[in-house]
């Protein structure tokens, strides 16, 4: 393994990049300033195997022989390198000057097993676009603007970076994927990809300037020419003076662009964005898939289930999750179901001093509800033997749900239910959260009285 250290001259750095690209070797590139060309220069660093050092230098050199700036005399490229050599060689190229250094450690992150992995993952949740997409790109009928519209973790993102990935791939297997290894597939996965441009939301919008971004990136590629692909996730976050700066892109598609826009929520995609855009609908994951996207993104395997209990959205789960919250909420609404069951009084005080505090806003209420609905849906579950221990929203309480299962029959137990879901449109309807779940555990202490 050796190290090149190529200077070469600004105006000949783009074609000897793409020149890299196109023969699959990694090249750092670096802007520097430096007498060896007495102008603005460019230093490439490249790793690479011994016997490609010469593919190497040659590209150089056919990149860089129209200079004739030397600053030391060339050097005949044809002699061979002393490759046991351990001190630096500095060779000469036409306009460029090259150094060949030994490597002693060379380390590399996985980061290639990963690039395949997240590929394998996008096939297998959404197979069929996946496909469908690959044979699209194949047969060249891509349009030029697409709104990709489905619950949030059902891999909107990641399709968007496949077709990118399948556009700009130098090694698409048989099948039609890219392989998510090369050059191109890495740098668009880590999002670095000069001609993929991706905007996601700052905090909750997307804000007009990052939109400006965009814009500027298209009138760019209108005059390269070039393949260049847009990415906008969570579109229904833009703001109107961005969605409408991004229409008028959508409306006069320049040179080679295509826009991909992501949305949870059609309904709140501007009209005219709807109207412009080829819609895919993308179907909805499975329990399993969902659990795993879940899991995927940062929520805690205890937790997971009672995530999905209340929403499908990963977003929406992941707030829950912040500094823990859902789990302490498992614990309080776990330790109120567990008084229940011993028919204790204490139940209702339990409300002001264990979930009150959990209950600051609206939304947080209103997840503490669905808790204890479900926590009551999971007894009565566990009656039929529906669900399997892993499908448990309060794992943590097993012992005592499996005790409640016998000491509760079913009939007490659909009324409690009953009176969950009563109190959850009493809730609704801006009726004071304390009083209501007060009232809701009353109830249930009478049902099984
Ligand atoms: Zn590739």
């Amino acid at each position: 393994m050796k190290l090149l250290i190529a200077i070469v001259q600004d105006k000949d750095a783009s074609r000897l990049s793409n020149d890299f690209i196109e023969n699959d070797i990694r090249a750092t590139r670096l802007s520097t300033t430096g007498g060896f060309l007495k102008s603005g220069n460019t230093t490439f660093m490249i790793g690479i195997d011994e016997e490609r050092i010469d593919e190497v230098l040659s590209l150089i050199r056919e990149s860089s022989h129209t200079r004739q700036q030397f600053m030391t005399p060339p050097v005949n490229l044809d002699a061979q390198l002393d490759s046991t050599s351990s001190y630096p060689i500095e060779v000469q190229v036409g306009g460029a000057t090259v150094f060949v250094v030994p490597v002693e450690q060379f380390h590399q992150s996985s980061g290639e097993i990963m690039s395949k992995e997240a590929i394998e993952r996008i096939i297998t949740k959404q197979p069929k676009l996946a496909q469908h997409f690959m044979t699209v790109i194949g047969e060249n009928e891509l349009t030029h603007a697409y709104l990709f519209v489905g619950e949030s973790g059902s891999g909107q993102v990641a399709l968007a970076e496949l077709i990118a990935m399948r556009l700009f791939c130098h090694n698409v297997d048989d099948t039609g994927m890219p392989c998510g290894v090369c050059y191109e597939c890495q740098r668009i996965q880590t999002q670095e990809h000069p001609d993929v441009v991706e905007v996601k939301p700052d905090g909750q919008s997307i804000k007009v300037d990052q939109v400006r971004f965009l814009k500027s990136e298209f009138s760019k590629s209108a005059v390269e020419g070039n393949q260049k692909v847009f990415i906008v996730a969570d579109a229904e976050k833009m703001t109107t003076s961005a969605a409408n700066s991004l229409l008028k892109f959508i409306e006069e598609p320049t040179g080679n662009t295509i826009a991909i826009l992501t949305t949870s929520n059609r309904s709140l995609i501007l009209p005219t964005i709807l109207s412009r855009t080829q819609i895919v609908e993308f179907p909805k994951l499975s329990l399993t898939q969902l659990r795993e996207s879940a899991i995927e993104s940062g929520i805690a395997k205890s937790t997971v289930n009672l995530a999905m209990a209340i929403t499908n959205d990963i977003e929406q789960m992941k707030q829950f999750s912040e500094n823990d919250w859902l789990a302490q909420v498992q614990v309080a609404v776990g330790k109120w179901f567990s008084k229940l069951t011993q028919r204790d009084d204490m139940a209702v005080i339990q409300i002001a001093t264990d979930i009150m505090p959990l209950a600051q806003d609206k939304a947080s209420q209103q997840v503490i509800l669905d808790a204890m609905t479900a926590i009551w849906h999971e007894t009565l579950n566990q009656h039929f033997q529906l669900k399997t221990a892993e499908q448990s929203a309060f794992p943590q309480q097993k012992a005592i749900i499996d005790k409640a299962r016998l000491a509760i029959n079913q009939r007490q137990l659909i009324s409690i239910i009953q009176d969950c879901l009563e109190t959850r449109r009493e809730f609704l309807g801006n009726i004071g959260f304390q009083s209501i779940v007060e009232s809701l555990t009353l109830k249930i202490l009478s049902q099984l009285a």
